[in-house]
């Protein structure tokens, strides 16, 4: 028979988060072994419930959620997001500049799709969140990245973004704050970006998830509300800021010049009718959760358990030889760098695997998030204290086996 092979579409799209290292993981589960899982931001998992109130409030409204909506959503929680979006200082959005989607990653990927004809070039960060780069390829668009820097906090190289930018550049993606760096761009460096973007009439795709995962008293700004004047899609929700990464809730903000995105807007909402809508439920959870009281600075605060947890991972992590590492000021991630005189890694994928063969603990190799070269490793600090130093110990073990090689 005739093999059954995948679309080409799929030729350029990786998603190593979810790759062949989870897949041996799950392989050794199942012969008994246990395994560390510092792979994903999956907050519930690690015993950070969701706000009582919004699990309530969709337990109450399950007899309310049977029927398909709108596509762009309910009218209640579209309010509840423009209200939000509002008070971080976006001008001109109205409930027709928001959708609700199954979680930021419909959206996402929407909002490529509805954008790219084959050969597009869109800006997209190195470190990404990879979902950005797969979306790109998977819509025939073509991904350019552009640095972020390690020696600058990992900012975004503007110079970098210029370089990049030829006559075929759509769009630039931000991510802020940055998964997999855990960085947050001050304005001045938003700013710059804002310009770029103006020059070069892109699109801003900023994907702020996580930006209420702040620490040591910093605060976010919408890259939105810096640009009045050129097309942003701001895409958040609540599978972070409000750790229910399993309702699959998130929403997009279309904001800035729309005068000249009619076609655009048109695309976007084609999109959006043709998966009929979110799933309801989950669309409920929005507007109880930006209604409610924000639980989240309770658990980034001084003495909160995800500050302390970020602190002792970083600790952990720095005082292990040959790593180094920019301490993350918001989301849930570290992105180490492996000293490549001390660890010559060639393959970190080959590096992954190893280390969960030894140690048992699952890390996503820094290649999986389209960084340049195979020194970097990116782990959450969302294990509690002590699975975090027992954890973190198997690693330092694995690690000065590899030093004596
Ligand atoms: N954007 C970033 C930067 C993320 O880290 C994630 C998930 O880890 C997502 C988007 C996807 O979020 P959602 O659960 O809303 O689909």
């Amino acid at each position: 028979m005739r093999p059954i092979q995948k679309s080409n579409k799929l030729a350029d799209v990786c998603y190593d988060i979810r790759g062949p290292v989870l897949e041996k993981s799950k392989q050794m589960e199942d012969e008994g072994h246990k395994i560390t899982k510092l792979n994903i931001g999956n907050l519930a998992v690690f015993g950070f419930d969701p706000p009582d109130e919004i699990v309530q409030d969709m337990i109450l409204n399950l007899h309310n959620s049977a029927g398909y909506t709108d596509s762009k959503g309910l009218f209640a929680p579209r309010k509840a997001v423009m209200h939000y979006t509002q008070s971080k200082n976006v001008a001109g959005v109205g409930i027709d500049d928001i959708y609700l989607g199954n979680g930021a990653s419909e959206l996402i990927v929407m909002a490529v799709n509805a954008l790219l004809n084959t050969g597009d070039e869109v800006l997209v960060p190195a470190p990404d969140y990879p979902l950005w780069t797969a979306a790109v390829s998977l819509s025939g668009g073509t991904p350019k990245h552009y640095i972020c820097d390690e020696q600058s906090d990992w900012y975004p190289d503007i110079e970098d973004i210029r370089s990049k930018i030829t006559s075929n550049t759509r769009a630039i993606v931000v991510i802020n704050p940055n998964n997999p760096t855990g960085a947050l761009y001050p304005v001045e460096v938003l700013q710059q970006i804002v310009e770029v973007a103006r020059q070069h009439q892109l699109i801003i795709f900023a994907d702020e998830i996580y930006d209420k995962v702040l620490y040591d008293e910093a605060q976010h700004t919408s890259i939105a509300s810096l640009a009045d004047d050129v097309l942003c899609i701001t895409m958040n929700g609540l599978s972070k800021n409000y750790r229910s990464c399993g309702y699959r809730s998130g929403w997009m903000v279309v904001s800035g010049e729309k005068k000249h995105a009619k076609d655009y807007i048109e695309g976007l909402n084609m999109l959006a009718s043709m998966r009929l809508c979110a799933n309801v439920p989950g669309q409920f959870a929005i507007q109880t959760a930006l209604g409610g009281y924000q639980s989240i600075q309770d658990l980034v605060k001084p003495g909160g358990r995800l500050l302390k947890q970020r602190d002792l991972a970083y600790q952990l992590l720095t005082d292990i030889p040959g790593i180094s590492c920019v301490k993350p000021k918001a989301a849930l991630y570290m992105f180490p760098r492996l000293d490549p005189k001390i660890y010559p890694i060639v393959d970190d994928q080959q590096f992954a695997y190893e280390l969960l063969e030894e140690a048992k603990v699952l890390i996503v190799q820094g290649t999986g998030f389209n960084w340049i070269a195979p020194d970097h490793f990116r782990v959450v600090f969302l294990p509690n204290s002590d699975d975090m130093t027992e954890a973190f110990g198997r690693i330092a073990r694995f690690l000065e086996g590899y030093r004596k090689r």
